[in-house]
């Protein structure tokens, strides 16, 4: 019997020219539109604009403060000390940064866990910033509907004056919050008169316009986008957030079917749930989303759209609370709010705060007793052993005593870890500022540890720092 071999055939499916013709090239990039958002009054806002307040009164006013005879808050780069009020902190002091920075990402941790991106919607710069330059837009250009009607008309004297002067103002306060910004790495007052004087330095005028044009670009025109496409915390907010987490919430049960209807109108006859369908909570979000579609990653937890619809309620004469903070478990449970919030101190937020607080406690501990000065005890390498008069053998040290205090110090040293051993020099100093000092020393041949004791006559404190000594056979 034969067998033929069964033949392979290749196929290349080919479109024909009339389906290739039709088909259809869809863009996957979305041309970016401009929000207008409208601005709101309300329980939320209030909070925002408290926190707007406070934030830019420290920020803008605490360079101005003075300590004694200095800035009471100055990050000095160039002389590496940090001057916080009464205290100074040296790079070896780096401890207490990290510790500032732990503290930080844990709050951060702690108030999403309660209460979702509280820190977006109410601190974080680029919604303070951008608060303040809507201010400042619809003072010169009205509010939302007024400034979306003038930007679709011509140009005309009126538009030009009021945007020429909407941006004179945003760079007015951009270029002063850069140069508050560089007036906490350079004393602001010194500052003040080298920029009067048109005398700043180079990196000083680098500094203050990149910062003020950061602020201009992203409080004036990046706005949303920022938190949208730039902001790696809305990313990973999700990651903390949970079912027991305060979030803004539309309460599609008792809202839906939406639809518009006169105050008099009775909803249930008409098998309307309470949303009238005004869009109001879309015109007041910042990012331009509709927190009817449930929850979104571009929705910073500002509360804008709960103002704005507790106002619709109120003046349609329906409860409040349509849109508002609640959790996901509250929304499926049908919780009171004491139940919401019973469950909103659950374990998790019980261990965040008690590892932030015990954090807290620690740093402000270590502070307290700290010890004002630093010593560094380096062997001078550069010479050896040796045998000097009275047969008496020397090790050359360089002691560096850095006093973190803002007077002048006292300080005694001494050195132990073998008989007969003694500081050759002068054993008190004063130091003003971080100073270098020799000192020298005398045994049986080898290596030796030794411990020299540096005491303050001026403040508590007592450092030991260890070494060795060396001894020539
Ligand atoms: S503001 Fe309130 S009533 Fe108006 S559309 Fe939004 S959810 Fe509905
Ligand atoms: S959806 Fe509401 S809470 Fe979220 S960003 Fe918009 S206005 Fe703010």
């Amino acid at each position: 019997m034969n067998t033929e071999a069964t033949p392979t055939r290749k196929i290349i499916p080919i479109l024909p020219a009339e389906v290739q013709a039709d088909e259809e090239l869809i863009s996957l990039y979305a041309a970016h539109e401009k929000i207008y958002p409208r601005s709101v009054s309300g329980f939320f806002s209030q909070w925002r604009w408290g926190v707007v307040f406070l934030t830019q009164l420290v920020f803008y006013g605490m360079p101005w403060i003075e300590w004694g005879q200095r800035q009471a808050i100055l990050f000095d780069l160039g002389s590496r000390r940090f001057y916080i009020f009464g205290l100074v902190l040296y790079p070896q002091d780096f401890i207490y940064l990290t510790g500032m920075l732990v503290i930080a990402a844990l709050s951060l941790f702690l108030f999403t866990a309660v209460a979702g991106r509280l820190w977006c919607g109410y601190a974080c710069p680029q919604t303070v910033y951008t608060e303040i330059f809507l201010w400042i837009e619809k003072r010169m250009e009205g509010d939302r509907s007024a400034r979306m009607r003038r930007d679709a008309q011509g140009l005309s004297v009126d538009k030009v004056w009021r945007k020429t002067a909407k941006h004179a103002l945003w760079l007015i306060v951009a270029l002063w919050t850069g140069f508050t910004f560089v007036g906490y790495f350079t004393p602001i007052k010194e500052l003040g008169v080298e920029f009067l004087q048109m005398n700043m330095g180079s990196w000083e005028v680098f500094w203050t316009l990149f910062y003020g044009f950061a602020t201009y670009g992203n409080a004036g025109f990046m706005r949303e986008q920022v938190c949208k496409h730039m902001c790696p915390y809305a990313r990973f907010q999700s990651a903390m957030f949970d079912k027991d987490t305060l979030i803004v919430t539309y309460d599609a049960e008792r809202g839906d079917p939406r639809g518009a209807r006169s105050r008099k109108a009775d909803p249930t006859a008409l098998n309307l749930g309470a949303c009238i369908d005004c869009s109001l909570c879309v015109q007041v979000c910042p990012t331009g989303i509709d927190i009817r579609k449930g929850l979104q990653y571009e929705c910073i937890g500002c509360g804008a759209c709960a103002d704005v619809c507790d106002t619709v309620m109120d003046k349609m004469g329906y409860a409040r609370g349509l849109v508002k903070y609640t959790t996901e478990n509250a929304m499926k449970n049908k919780w009171t709010q004491a139940q919401t919030w019973r469950h909103i101190f659950r374990p998790r937020i019980l261990i965040y705060t008690a590892i932030l607080g015990t954090i807290v406690v620690a740093m402000v501990v270590s502070l307290a007793v700290r010890t004002p000065y630093k010593v560094n005890v380096l062997r001078d390498r550069g010479v050896m052993a040796r045998i000097v008069g009275g047969g008496k053998i020397e090790n050359v040290y360089q002691l560096q005593v850095m006093n973190a205090t803002e007077a002048t110090q006292h300080y005694r040293i001494t050195v132990t870890g073998l008989p007969g051993l003694a500081v050759t020099t002068e054993d008190t100093l004063m130091v003003e500022s971080t100073q270098q000092r020799r000192v020298a020393e005398a045994a049986a041949p080898g290596t030796h540890p030794i411990e020299f004791r540096i005491e303050s006559l001026d403040t508590p404190g007592n450092l030991v720092e260890k070494s060795v000594f060396m001894i020539p056979k």
